[in-house]
């Protein structure tokens, strides 16, 4: 199995794979998309493959692939997030019981943001000092979701963007894999839209209207912001707020707008958000502290629109932001 441009992660994977001694808890963060729940499946294959070199083809590593591995065990919830009960009955009790297959059991947690101290605190005994044969995956968009005792028992990675060369391989190999024909054109297209988000660049090329439609609306949103148009872009922002997935997807990739001009600024460096041509205008516009400022202004209205807030307001916060660089 391949990681695409994710170096930083695989190689520690690979030293640890080659002494045999693995850290038995690991922190995985990174943006929705960017690729937590495979990295975590090559962690467990590399745990539990019969080549110990997650080949991607033996018997464990297949079943893995599958998601019906039973020593790799996939913890639910109860509720929206991880409850003390679902801690203490799915993860620490179940860890001391052997495993079936293998001579290792993984558990994976996906997504704990918004998870209590009292669910990590369920945890810590655990992992200061977990049966030999456990290992612990926890997912998060952030490291600052984990209680610092929680930090300092596991190893943390980041996952990072692909380069568009490694998120067009990576898009190449899911659609072939699953037998379903892409053109280029739609590939490279979808490279524009999400840079090297891999899992949203596949959503798009598999024909995520809401994600088109926000692809569309971005663009204008970049002209209106390269010219300076604040109505315009009120406007636009207002339109994109009756839905809070399309808002936060045109957001992120206004972000990838906004953030190649400041690497065209800077030092001219390739593009890889879906507006080459207005985040040109804005280099040329704007300073590289108001770009800067605007940034981090479409982060905030993002990171607002992925909680509980409403979306018509911050759409007004981010429309007088903009509009006042
Ligand atoms: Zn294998």
């Amino acid at each position: 199995m391949k990681l695409y441009s994710k170096e930083n992660i695989t190689r520690p994977i690979a030293a640890m794979r080659r002494t045999g001694k693995f850290v038995h808890s690991y922190i995985i963060t990174g943006e929705k998309g960017l690729g937590k729940r495979t990295t975590a499946r090559y962690l467990a294959m590399s745990l539990l493959c019969d080549n110990h070199n997650a080949c991607g083809e033996c018997r464990q590593c297949r079943r893995i692939l599958k998601g019906q591995h039973p020593d790799f065990i996939e913890v639910t919830k109860e509720g929206r997030i991880y409850s003390v009960n679902d801690i203490r009955s799915k993860v620490v009790e179940d860890s001391f019981i052997s495993p079936n297959d293998c001579d290792r059991k993984v558990y994976l947690l996906t997504d704990c943001d918004g998870w209590t101290d009292a669910s990590q605190d369920a945890l810590l005994k655990i992992t200061e000092d977990p049966p030999d044969t456990a290992y612990f995956i926890f997912t998060a968009s952030s490291k600052s979701v984990f209680l610092p005792t929680l930090i300092s028992r596991s190893m943390v990675m980041e996952v990072s963007e692909a380069d568009r060369e490694g998120c067009i391989a990576a898009m190449t190999e899911h659609f072939s894999e699953k037998g379903v024909a892409v053109s280029q054109e739609k590939l490279s297209a979808a490279a524009d839209a999400f840079g090297g988000n891999i899992g949203r660049c596949i959503d798009f090329a598999e024909g995520d209207e809401v994600l088109a439609a926000a692809a569309d609306k971005v663009r204008a949103i970049a002209d209106a912001a390269a010219k300076g148009d604040a109505y315009t872009l009120a406007v636009l922002l207002h339109s994109l707020s009756g839905d809070r997935n399309e808002m936060r997807s045109a957001l992120e990739m206004l972000m990838r707008v906004i953030r190649d001009a400041a690497v065209i600024k800077a030092e001219g460096g390739g593009c890889i958000g879906c507006a080459e041509k207005q985040s040109r205008i804005m280099a040329q516009r704007f300073s590289e502290s108001a770009l800067l400022k605007m940034y981090d202004a479409a982060g905030e209205a993002a990171a607002r629109c992925a909680g509980y807030c409403n979306a018509q307001a911050a759409a007004a916060v981010l429309a007088g932001k903009l509009g006042a660089v």
